[in-house]
Parts: structure tokens; sequence; C-alpha cells
């Protein structure tokens, strides 16, 4: 299992990579979490990191790939890995590529989760933490009237980035960072999307068969694609063709029936003439739909003087 995940702040992705990785043996790894380890424990990239972060600078992407690439060079990554807050752009996407297929272990899925924009506001704006244990509730589902963690009784308080004007602003940064990774895996055959709504487990399972479904080859892709795209677009324009002849037959029926009554017949033939002449339908309608356009038109500004 060597997966990205992508999915916006409140989607449930820590939880559900937790769940992947204590069921599947893969571990997660964050990118965020190995430069505050590698800080932590000192090694050569972490001290590097240590300077650049104290500068007020961000961490170029060579010291984050090079941690990544120590970390999935240790046992416990070897059946495959969890990736999460990286990459977040497309740069970021092609040397974690190149990486991935330096150490012959590719990606074989990126897993969007799914959510709602409301219900990422909701709960996001909803969680609570306790200052002391760390435990994580959500007003949505807590007792009503409780305002103190059940662990230890502690007072809840809310992350000042979960207020809600600035939930807005953390939704707008993910979207903006979002949308180029995904259609860039998504042309690159390794995008699924999973429904991140509705219960835990059944969120679970979805995320789980979406990251064991085999990967499908490139070529494949391209071929579906363009056999997808060709089969409609005949239907379709011969769908449209009758619709569009139908369109002017009726157009037509339709001025010839606003003509005065002795005109009506020589209309409807003349009508019927057009159309049978026209070469293109194109040409048909443009003529047969003038005098109603120039109806409309002329009733407008009388309206307006009331
Ligand atoms: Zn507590």
């Amino acid at each position: 299992m060597r997966i990205v995940l992508l999915g916006a702040p409140g989607s449930g992705k820590g939880t559900q990579a937790a769940r992947l990785q204590a069921k599947h043996g893969v571990p997660q790894v964050s990118s965020g979490d190995l430069l505050r380890d590698a800080v932590a424990r000192k090694t050569d990239l972490g001290l590097q990191a240590k300077a650049v972060m104290e500068s007020g600078q961000l961490v170029s992407d060579d010291i984050v790939l090079g941690l990544i690439r120590d970390r999935l060079s240790r046992p416990d990554a070897a059946n495959g890995f969890i990736l999460d807050g990286f990459p977040r752009n497309i740069d970021q996407a092609n040397s974690l590529a190149a990486l991935l297929n330096d150490i012959g272990q590719p990606l074989e899925a990126v897993l969007l989760l799914d959510v709602r924009k409301d219900l990422l506001l909701q709960r996001l704006a909803g969680r609570r933490i306790c200052p002391k244990c760390g435990a994580v509730y959500n007003v949505m589902s807590m007792a009503s009237g409780a305002t103190g963690c059940t662990n230890d009784g502690a007072e809840l308080y809310q992350r000042p980035d979960d207020k809600e004007e600035v939930i807005g602003k953390r939704l707008e940064v993910y979207e903006a960072q979002t949308r180029p990774l995904v259609e860039h895996y998504t042309k690159l055959g390794l995008l699924r999307a999973v429904a991140g709504e509705g219960e835990l487990d059944d969120v679970f399972e979805r995320m789980e068969a979406a990251a064991l479904a085999k990967p499908v080859p490139a070529g494949k892709v391209t071929v579906r694609a363009t056999q997808a795209k060709r089969a409609p677009l005949k239907t379709v324009a011969k769908a449209a063709q009758k619709s569009i002849k139908k369109s002017v037959k009726k157009g037509a029926k339709k001025v010839a029936a606003k003509a005065a009554k002795p005109a009506k017949k020589a209309a409807k033939k003349a009508a019927k003439k057009k159309v049978v002449r026209a070469k293109s339908t194109k040409k048909a309608s443009k003529k047969t739909s003038k005098p109603v356009a120039a109806k409309k038109k002329k009733s407008k500004p009388v309206a307006r003087k009331k």
C-alpha cells in the first residue's frame, strides 16, 4: 500500500490514516511530524531544517524530500506508506515521483477524502479540546450544557485556528493547493475520490477498498478516455441534429400560427420550404426565429414605462 492522502482540514484524514496504519501495518508519514521529529533528534537534516525555520523561512523541498527518503528506508515502511501533508504542489509531486522511482516504490494511489464544505465548517467550528488530556470533542455530539472533559472535568477550549473566520481561510488555502494536484493525479490515473461523509466505519471501508484497488496502467486510461469521449459525441451529435430539426419545424409552425389567418397556409408552406432549402439547420433556425425575437423586443419598452 503506497498512497498519498489528500483531504481538507476536518475531513477526518488523520483518523482514517491511523486506522489504515493500524490494520495494514504501513506507517503514516506526515511531513510535519517528520520535521518536528528530525529537529528533536538533531539529525543532520533536522539541524538544517531548524536553522531555516529559525530564520523565519520555509523549509526547502530538498530537506523534506531527504526526510521522506530516510523515513521510507526504515524497515517498517517495507510494505508501503501513507503520505500525508506532502506533496502540496506539482513541483513537489514531481520530485516525490522521482524519489519514489529511485527507491523502487512508486505510488499506487492518491486518495482524496471528499467532504462537503458546509460539513467541514460545521465539524471544525464545533471542535473543542481538553487542555489537560488532549481529548477532542465536538459540540454537535456533546451532551447539552456540557462544557467539561468527561475524563478529567477540565474546561474545554477552542483552538484559535478553529474559529469560524479562520476556518474559511484555511479551507480556501486547501482548495487552492489541492485542485492542481487532483488534476495532476487524475491525468496519471492515480486519483481515487472517497466519499468522506457518514459513519467512520463506512468511510474506512471505502478508503481501504480505494487504497487496495490495483492501479490502472496509464496506457489503458487514455484508451478508455478517448473511447468514452468518441462514442457519446456521435450519439450526441445525432440527437442534437434531430432536436434541431424538430425545433426548427416547431418554430416554423408557431410563426405561421401567429400570422394572419389568410396567410396561414402560405406561411406554413414557406416555412417548410425554408427548412427544406436550408443546407445547414443553423441557417433555418435563424430565419424562423427572427420574427419571434422581434416581437419580444417591441413589448419591452411598454412594460418599462409602467
Ligand atoms: Zn481531559
